[in-house]
């Protein structure tokens, strides 16, 4: 179907609902991404982008063929908690770099093109309620404010106000595990930077340079019940990251006591969601799979949504694209969700059980990379 002149609002200007602007406005389409914030600025973090996310972005000419802005990365070595001890090195996975991306960068280089291709923007635009009339879709705004459109994308996060009105209300299961976030001056030119994954019991540090090996990201998670927000922009204390952390030796200990401002996001598991769309609303991203960071595929999947989602528009009717784009994406979407929530468990082993797998790490690192081949290899634009 032709869609130049429909109107779609999105909703959402995360990096799904950016991608997914961007995507349905090349093949035509008048565009409103409605964003709740007063601006599009994203709290200082780390996003890696593997090559199944850098192909959307290509295609959606976002980025040229050497991703700017993002750090290659020549893979990533696992470490003990202890001291550090060299585990294993997983190599760069076969289909291509990953690149590490300041989230803040990856939203403009993806909002800049939004709006040179002249997708509105509208900030402070919280949607609170969607009616689907046989004739369009409303949606109202806090603010009062209604407008009317042919399709609405929600791309607003796992706490989707729109998912409840396709699938009712759901009960959200929290992980028992915390993640906390920063970033930390950081200054080396090393010629083949890797993220460093160090594993201990119940907790493991992901760190990986951004912007041209200037800062450190750091993500460390940990099992704990008694904190159960999520949010971007929940502050934690840097000295107790370090207490909880304190028995970690090696790089891990150096880098945190560099840490001076950290940010704390409780882990919920929601499933894929069982309905995706219904003929004239669809959902997109983290609203409709919201996925846990153990693979660092939320974002990388969001973006193929996108374009599988403006790509099923070669349908004849609305109803049949919609209905194809979630054909499309729902047991991709399932395999790399549960793909992530085994790692979970993977990297918190106790006990023997942990010794067992660090021995296996040590004897198959590098051919352990390969499993994930599947998902990296994936190719939205084919
Ligand atoms: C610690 C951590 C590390 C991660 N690391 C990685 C990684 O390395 N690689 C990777 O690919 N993924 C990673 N992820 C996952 C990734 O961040 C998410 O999957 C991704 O941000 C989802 O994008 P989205 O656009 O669907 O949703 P979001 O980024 O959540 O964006 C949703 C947007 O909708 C807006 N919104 C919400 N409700 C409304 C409303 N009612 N009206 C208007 N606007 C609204 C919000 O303000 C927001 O701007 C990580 C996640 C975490 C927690």
């Amino acid at each position: 179907m032709d869609i130049a002149g429909l109107k779609f609002a999105v909703v959402g200007a995360g990096v799904g609902g950016l991608a997914a602007a961007l995507a349905l406005r090349k093949r035509g389409a008048n565009v409103v991404v409605l964003e709740q914030a007063p601006a599009i600025a994203e709290i200082g973090a780390g996003l890696q982008v593997s090559e199944n996310g850098i192909k959307v972005l290509r295609a959606l000419d976002v980025v040229s063929d050497i991703p700017k802005l993002g750090q290659r990365s020549y893979g990533t070595v696992v470490r003990d908690y202890r001291n550090g001890r060299f585990i294993s090195r997983i190599p760069s996975p076969a289909a291509g770099p990953t690149y590490y991306y300041h989230r803040a960068d990856l939203i403009d280089l993806l909002q800049r093109a939004a709006l040179d291709g002249h997708v509105e923007i509208k900030l402070n635009s919280c949607v609170k309620a969607v009616e689907d009339t046989s004739e369009q879709v409303e949606v109202r705004l806090e603010n009062g404010q209604t407008l009317g459109v042919n399709c609405l994308i929600a791309a607003d996060g796992g706490r989707s106000v729109i998912r409840p009105m396709l699938n009712g209300e759901e009960i959200l299961g929290f992980t028992n595990q915390v993640a906390w976030r920063a970033t930390i001056p950081w200054d080396r030119q090393l010629k083949a930077p890797k993220a460093h994954l160090t594993i201990g019991p119940g907790r493991h540090v992901v760190t990986y340079p951004l912007r041209d090996q200037s800062l450190l990201n750091i993500v460390a998670i940990e099992e704990r019940s008694d904190w159960q927000e999520e949010g971007w922009r929940l502050q934690g204390d840097a000295n107790e990251l370090r207490d909880r952390f304190s028995d970690f030796g090696g790089k891990v200990r150096e880098v945190l006591q560099d840490v001076q401002q950290t940010y704390l996001w409780a882990l919920f598991l929601r499933p894929v969601a069982r309905k995706w769309q219904n003929g004239r609303i669809a959902l997109l991203g983290d609203a409709a799979h919201p996925t846990l960071p153990f693979m660092a595929q939320g974002a990388c999947l969001a973006l193929e949504d996108a374009l599988v989602l403006a790509r099923s528009f070669d349908h004849a009717t609305l109803e049949e694209s919609l209905s194809a784009y979630e054909r499309a994406r729902f047991a991709r979407a399932r395999h790399v969700v549960d793909a992530a929530a085994a790692n979970a468990r993977n990297f918190h082993l106790r006990g023997p059980m942990r010794l067992a797998a660090q021995m296996v790490l040590t004897a198959m690192g590098p051919r352990l990379g390969r499993r994930y081949d599947w998902i990296y290899a994936f190719d939205a634009t084919a």
